[in-house]
């Protein structure tokens, strides 16, 4: 019944605030797997846990998952609709998908661009081909038992002071945050605009490792704009404050399972 209530808010609302969290980078089935667990424990143990993102998706890739399906439903809920997108979920599938130009954000990061690995302040660039094929290559050897960390020279150094280049995202040792600043003051611009309009607030599997980037915030704006109202969908961090209550609705399901099923 509550996803007859999500299905009929898109369609009524004025504006839709949509985040994406962990959930879609921890699917059980890729976790679960001894290949992407000993995976894990190598990149670990090698100070690479840069390179997570790009091993998930790559284990994902093997799997099949229909993740990318599931997201590409979302997308087309939302056509037509003014709508912005945060993710704290590095999973390519959701950079891949169709969303409005220039609607979402992922200010952990991802497997799209490289930074300096000192982040000395050279902004991030773009994968070029020959990287992400590097890349690929690289997890396609570690997901049958061999590392070549060397491999790795090959994204190059940094112009600027000459470290190596590695992939920007959260887990890098020093974060250049540089790499999403543009998408993220368009959505402080986007969320200005909410202000007393009828927003209707999405959280899809956002957990508590990032809570400062989405929960929090979602809240506060659910909290203060009469207007809105907010669904959590999450299989254990479902729990609405008290509040909140009246406004906020919690839905105790994993949220690639719910937008299956929406
Ligand atoms: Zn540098």
């Amino acid at each position: 019944m509550i996803l007859d209530d999500i299905r009929g808010k898109i369609a009524s609302a004025e504006m839709i605030l949509v985040g994406l969290g962990e959930e879609f980078d921890h699917l059980a089935n890729v976790r679960k797997t001894d290949e992407y667990e000993k995976g894990s424990e190598i990149l670990q143990q090698a100070e690479m846990k840069w390179l997570l993102p790009v091993w998930y998706d790559y284990c994902e890739s093997i799997l099949k998952t229909d993740t990318a399906k599931v997201l590409a439903k979302l997308a087309g809920m939302l056509t037509g609709k003014n709508y912005f997108v945060v993710s704290v979920a590095m999973n390519d599938a959701i950079a891949q998908t169709p969303w409005a130009k220039g609607r979402l954000v992922m200010p952990c990061g991802s497997s799209r661009k490289l930074q300096c690995a000192d982040g000395c302040g050279a902004d991030p660039v773009a994968l070029q081909k020959k990287d992400k094929k590097l890349l690929f290559d690289t997890m396609e050897q570690l997901f049958h038992g061999s590392f070549e960390p060397d491999n790795l020279k090959g994204l190059g150094i940094c112009e600027h002071c000459h470290a190596p280049m590695i992939l920007n995202n959260i887990y890098a040792k020093k974060y250049n945050e540089n790499g999403y600043l543009e998408q993220w003051n368009l959505y402080t611009k986007w969320l200005q605009g909410t202000l007393n309009r009828r927003v209707l607030i999405l959280e899809f599997g956002v957990g508590m490792q990032f809570p400062s980037v989405i929960r929090f915030p979602f809240e506060k704006i659910a909290y203060f704009n009469q207007k809105a109202e907010m669904y959590r969908i999450h299989e254990k961090l479902y729990q609405i404050a008290e509040e909140l209550k009246g406004k906020a609705f919690g839905l105790s399901q994993n949220a690639i399972d719910c937008l299956r099923n929406l």
